[in-house]
């Protein structure tokens, strides 16, 4: 059996229908495509020149034009670079599909990778098809070759010739824009979409909206007379950061944000090997908890704009970062769903993650003032982070820092050395320092330091650090009496009666002890650790309405007499009846040094006191 074989052939008048309807499902994109395809031959004539193999060109001169004309209804792109030969006419563009960039590459470039040319993938020329009915091209090759005009309307027929008249080198395409897509006959229209993908292409800009103004000189005008640049060729993120200023990050960060507060801090990513991708990614301050933190990173390739808020890219614990990213081994016609799945794009988190981590520890060692002054605005990230990714805690767990109640700020290892000789391995924290401002006071003033917890991610991250350093145990100040706080002093109160008074005022079951301390109030309340931060995590589910049906546990209070304390001593002699109400103020009296009374309580608490007040004046 004969077996024949051969290529698919697509022909054009079936593929223009697809191109113009779902290869790029943005329209806008038409005049990136046409622009960054003009870039590109300028910057392969520079490298042809830096290899020596053409001559006479001013590198510094490069530039392009983007013309609008309302009343021919055109919008035409002019370049002054490689050009085309009526041969690679031919091949590049009349053969859909067949792409001059990668040619180009493989030939010129193997050294340098794609060394900024931006074409990708061979169909972008025919993009102008979105919104042109016909299109012209005048070419002429940086070579002795003649000039080329060409035309082709939108079925896909195209004219061309050679023109011997001309030697102006370079490329100029006329997009006849349709009557449907009059829209891009707008000039602030055009000029937004430059805006958005060009403003930090390699090669000048500039647009002519093609106004013709009546103002005289000396006149108030908005309008642009003639061409206006639209680009800045070098961006900050092309740079290496030894060059530039804090003032150009900022100036950066404005222009890419909107967002005229200055940002915490930012990193400047310039990575060539093994992954090539640059950018400067910022952090910035949140003034309120009810702000929006989802951050903004755009996208670039080649310093060509390709998509906004690439969240895909980034570790899904930094979606608040802000900035730019330029990956140039990523395609121009990236999708979100590509990202998602991309072993390269997970690389990228990855390096991120690490530069992250890696700023923060160098700003920790070198600038520890600075650095403290931003801890509280970071912390919620960096806790998160560490809880998120185990590698990403490893990194800056050193630098994690707690702020004391005294406003000192201490890593943990600052801490347990602090406090190795009064509470070893013990960390004390508060989680609101008014209200337990009584506890705070007691264990201070027996030399224990406290520190201020106050988020739910703290919660979770002291859980974190007592799984991974051995022996290490977080105590709030309420969670139990402390050895620290006992007194070693004999006292002769009869225990059994003073506890049995309490008894008849708690709950059967709660645990009661006499001690006497060395300060501090009459009563103690403690509520264990374990169980009340296995309440409030339950709370926190349930307050993002999970974890439903399931009652949180009332709050098991264990009480301490101290019997060292002298109204407890004139308690203990004085007989039950008298006792009892004295006693009902005190336990209430505690409650309000660890949280707020119950209704009921709050009623016993002023009710009686109003009693004792009402006795004394008698
Ligand atoms: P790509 O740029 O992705 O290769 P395009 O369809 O946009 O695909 O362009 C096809 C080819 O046509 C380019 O690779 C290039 O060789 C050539 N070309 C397009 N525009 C120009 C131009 N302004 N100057 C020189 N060559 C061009």
């Amino acid at each position: 059996m004969s077996m024949e074989k051969g290529g698919i052939s697509v022909q054009t008048e079936h593929i223009f229908p697809i191109i113009k309807k779902w290869l790029y499902s943005d329209k806008d994109i038409f005049l990136r495509e046409m622009v960054s395809n003009a870039c590109d031959a300028c910057t392969k004539l520079k490298r042809l020149y830096s290899l020596g193999q053409a001559k006479d060109i001013d590198c510094d001169a490069f530039r392009i034009d983007v013309v609008l004309d309302k009343n021919a209804k055109t919008v035409s792109i002019k370049d002054d670079g490689i050009g085309m030969t009526m041969d690679e006419v031919s091949r590049y563009i009349n053969q859909i599909a067949l792409s001059g960039a990668l040619e180009f590459i493989e030939k010129y470039d193997e050294q340098n990778g794609s060394g900024g040319i931006i074409g990708h993938f061979g169909l972008g020329f025919y993009s102008a098809f979105m919104v042109a009915d016909k299109v012209q091209m005048y070419t002429k090759s940086y070579t002795d070759s003649p000039a080329v005009t060409w035309e082709c309307t939108e079925g896909g027929n195209y004219e061309m010739g050679e023109d011997e008249t001309s030697d102006e080198r370079g490329t100029l395409i006329v997009l006849n824009i349709t009557e449907d897509e009059s829209e891009y006959l707008d000039g602030a229209r055009l000029r937004a979409i430059l805006e958005k993908y060009c403003s930090f292409m390699p090669v000048p800009i500039y647009f002519d909206d093609g106004e013709k103004c009546e103002c005289k000189e000396g006149d108030e005008c908005s309008h642009a007379h003639g061409p206006v640049l639209i680009n800045d060729t070098e961006p900050l993120w092309t740079k290496n950061p030894s060059d530039c200023t804090k003032e150009q990050y900022d100036e950066l960060y404005r222009k890419l944000t909107g967002d005229y507060k200055e940002p915490l801090f930012h990193i400047h990513i310039n990575a060539d090997y093994p992954l090539n991708f640059k950018g400067v990614l910022y952090f910035p301050k949140y003034t309120n908890q009810y702000e929006n933190i989802e951050g903004e990173v755009k996208l670039y390739y080649n310093q060509v704009f390709v998509a906004d808020n690439i969240k895909e890219i980034l570790p899904d614990y930094m979606i608040m970062l802000k900035g730019v990213l330029d990956c140039p081994e990523l395609p121009l016609n990236v999708s979100r769903s590509y990202l998602q799945n991309d072993a390269y794009s997970k690389k990228i988190a990855k390096h991120i993650s690490k530069k992250v981590s890696d700023k923060l520890s160098s700003m920790f060692s070198t600038e520890r003032e600075s650095y403290e002054k931003l801890w509280l605005d970071i912390k919620p990230f960096v806790l998160f982070a560490s809880l998120r990714d185990e590698k990403f805690y490893e990194r800056v767990k050193d630098c994690v820092l707690f702020k004391t109640s005294d406003g000192e700020y201490l890593t943990l290892s600052q801490y347990r050395e602090k406090t190795k000789d009064v509470h070893e391995n013990k960390v004390f924290y508060t989680t609101s320092p008014k209200t337990q401002a009584q506890y705070i006071s007691m264990l201070k003033k027996q030399g224990a330091t406290v520190v201020e917890l106050d988020s739910v991610l703290d919660t979770q991250f002291i859980s974190l650090l007592e799984s991974k350093e051995q022996g290490l145990k977080f105590n709030r100040v309420d969670s139990e009496l402390s050895e620290l706080m006992k007194s070693e002093a004999a006292s002769d109160i009869d225990e059994e009666k003073i506890k049995s008074l309490f008894e008849e005022l708690l709950e059967k079951d709660t645990k009661i002890s006499v001690c006497p301390l060395k300060d501090g109030a009459p009563l103690v309340l403690t509520v264990g650790e374990d169980s009340r931060r296995m309440n409030d995590m339950l709370k926190m589910y349930q307050s993002f309405g999970q974890g439903e049906g399931i009652a949180a546990l009332a709050e098991k209070e264990e009480l301490c007499i101290n019997a060292s304390h002298p109204v407890i001593e004139a308690l203990a002699k004085t007989d039950k009846e008298k006792a009892l109400p004295v006693a009902k103020q005190l336990l209430n009296l505690a409650r309000l040094m660890r949280r707020p009374l119950t209704p009921e309580e709050a009623e016993d608490f002023t009710g009686g006191l109003c009693d004792i007040m009402l006795k004394t004046l008698d």
